[in-house]
């Protein structure tokens, strides 16, 4: 488009203003919302425009203070109510600063802070975002070491419930949050896990707040979980779409994944075990780092995949499927390496009848029976030693079922496809249904 002379003027104008404007130009906090979980606390600031700001602690009593340039006193703080157990009370104090506020938070102990700006995104607009965490907390919340006199471990599954606090998740045409069915259905299949011999289940978050996708696998880590399932609901632009569908990480998004993880050379100990202890001495053994790094992922996208071909097969029974076979993503919550994770969408939120089921106790409760019934088929096919599972496995015989290899039965036993021919005298790989097969 051409610019007349008066529009550039008018431009420069503009320009010569936005510089000098933030002298006097006030930003305003518009509302306080905060976000309580067991070990931190959210406190969001909105704000009419991006802020300026500085912060810092103080002890006797411990408290954050917080100063925001060019920002006015727009509503009453005091009147805010603070939630949680580390919080105690926000209020103002006199601003170090010319035109500026400073704000208080009174804390219940010594606490640690992130402090970070966003920008305006969907629904909210600028934010100053607090995430207040109790160190001494996340310290000890690590689970003790299991000294059960039963040799035989629970299968431990996290049960993640997407979205959260200030993040909402998809919204139906009726006002319905995804962050509701999702934790509704994760705590139904909680129930349904714990009630499953065998199994005990762990949620990622026990509420309505907030939980970062890179804290929810390590939150799975941290519970030394051998499963992670991760609820959601889809959304449309337009109404129609409907149906679950059922996720795994694709391997190209995997392979990003390992570069990433070799990089950061004091997550290796821990997701290797003892190996990765032994790697951290050597640090020129990158290459090693990489070969059981990629062992560990290879097998939890392969453990991945054979459940989530059981998880469509459980969910299309008790609801419409969108996708009839998995599907490969790069999901945030799925780049764990090195636990087995699925991710679940039960059905689409911006269909106003499957809104409608969502929301139901009755359709909630069936979907989370499906979920449980996977997952405890799949670890009675392909037990984890030292479980349960496991040791319900009758026989070293293998009845061949429809879509099976050589290969895949190999795998499931942790044998070879070579053993498991000599030891059966076969001379082609070609298997027949219902064919019994010894296990070398
Ligand atoms: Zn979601």
């Amino acid at each position: 488009m051409k610019q007349t002379i008066l529009t550039k003027f008018i431009a420069t104008i503009l320009t010569l203003s936005a510089l000098i404007a933030p002298v006097f130009a006030a930003n305003k906090i518009e509302s306080v919302r905060i976000w309580p979980s067991p070990d931190s606390t959210r406190v969001v600031f909105d704000l009419s425009d991006k802020p300026e700001y500085s912060y810092f602690f103080l002890s006797n009593p411990d408290r954050l203070v917080i100063d925001l340039r060019h920002t006015n006193r727009s509503i009453k703080l005091t009147s805010v109510k603070a939630k949680g157990d580390l919080l105690k009370r926000l209020r103002y104090s006199s601003p170090e600063y010319k035109n500026s506020t400073r704000v208080v938070l009174d804390l219940n102990k010594s606490l640690q802070a992130g402090i970070f700006a966003l920008p305006p995104v969907g629904q909210y607009g600028n934010r100053l975002v607090v995430d207040l965490k109790d160190a001494q907390a996340s310290i000890s919340a690590k689970p003790p070491e299991s000294i059960s006199a039963n040799p035989l471990r629970d299968l431990i599954i996290a049960v993640d419930a997407g979205h959260g606090g200030e993040d909402p998740g998809s919204i139906g045409p009726s006002g319905l949050y995804e962050k509701v069915v999702t934790f509704q259905i994760a705590q139904k299949v909680k129930d349904y896990i714990d009630n499953t011999p065998g199994m005990r289940a762990v949620l990622t978050r026990e509420g309505d707040y907030y939980v970062h996708v890179n804290k929810r696998s390590e939150i799975a880590r941290q519970k030394k979980a051998d499963l992670l399932i991760s609820i959601h609901a889809d959304a449309f632009t337009s109404p129609q779409p409907r149906g679950g569908s059922v996720w795994i990480l694709s391997m190209r998004r995997a392979n990003t994944e390992i570069g990433r993880w070799i990089e950061q050379t004091e997550q290796q100990a821990e997701l290797l075990g003892g190996a990765g202890r032994i790697i951290q001495d050597k640090k020129s053994e990158k290459y090693l780092a990489h070969a059981l790094l990629e062992m560990s992922m290879d097998h939890s996208i392969s453990s991945s995949y054979l459940l989530s071909e059981k998880m469509v097969e459980a969910m299309s029974k008790v609801t419409r499927m969108h996708k009839s076979t998995p599907q490969a993503a790069s999901l945030g919550v799925l780049k764990s390496p090195d636990i087995p994770s699925l991710l679940v969408e039960t059905g689409f939120m911006s269909n106003p009848s499957e809104e409608r089921l969502l929301s139901q106790h009755e359709h909630q409760t069936k979907l989370a029976k499906a979920i449980t019934k996977a997952i405890d088929s799949y670890f009675t096919d392909y037990p984890i030693a030292g479980t349960w599972h496991a040791s319900q496995q009758k026989s070293q015989q293998h009845v061949v079922k429809r879509g099976e290899s050589l290969s895949r039965i190999a795998k499931r036993y942790s044998t070879s496809v070579a053993a498991l021919k000599s030891n059966n005298q076969l001379t082609s790989d070609l298997l027949k249904v219902g064919q019994v097969l010894k296990i070398p």
